[in-house]
């Protein structure tokens, strides 16, 4: 039987926003995501960061660095009883000054390519899995990979143009609410 996903977006949702950190000492997680991840841990879902990282096209860190970050992320799930099943991230920008990464890719949110790639390598069932994010280029995202959406009203998204792939389907106040939320729609298959 397929899985089911909750895919997380990090700056802003999971993680405090501290534009381009990678440094592990300065990551916090945003309030209430500890009993987030603590409920997240007692259902079946598996759990993934879907995360935009231009840092490494804009050239203000390597790809490297972010291997700290995701150790630095396994251990705040662990801290909190839960698992982190991986860490999709797009390294590209389109006006980046990294060669290799400065291009128009499939990856970036609003596209979708993460998520698809999430699924592919983990046998999740899309229709039944969840996006979570703090601006609505993560609703896009989430929409067009055929995930339920949670849109954290935390302020970040400043530019409300709420077209119909942009239109989430439930506003949070923050991670636990998202979550919550979520256990509430449960199938059955969750917990
Ligand atoms: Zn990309």
């Amino acid at each position: 039987m397929k899985r089911i996903g909750i895919f997380l977006d990090k700056d802003g949702t999971l993680l405090q926003d501290v534009p381009y950190n990678v440094a592990p000492e300065r990551i916090r997680m945003t309030p209430r995501a500890e009993y987030a991840l603590a409920l997240l841990a007692q259902t079946d879902a598996d759990l993934f960061i879907i995360s935009n990282q231009p840092g490494v096209a804009l050239g203000y860190f390597p790809m490297s660095a972010l291997a700290n970050v995701h150790a630095e992320m396994n251990r705040l799930f662990a801290q909190n009883g839960a698992r982190l099943s991986g860490f999709y991230f797009c390294p590209h920008h389109p006006d980046g000054v990294i060669g290799e990464y400065a291009l128009h890719c499939n990856c970036r949110k609003p596209a979708p390519g993460l998520i698809l790639q999430a699924a592919t390598e983990n046998d999740i069932d899309l229709s039944h899995s969840w996006m979570i994010g703090d601006i609505l280029h993560d609703i896009e995202a989430g929409r067009r990979a055929g995930c339920g959406t949670i849109l954290i009203d935390n302020g970040n998204e400043t530019e409300w143009q709420l077209s119909p792939t942009r239109r989430p389907d439930y506003i949070a106040s923050d991670l636990e609410d998202a979550v919550k939320h979520i256990v509430r729609r449960g199938t059955g298959a969750l917990i």
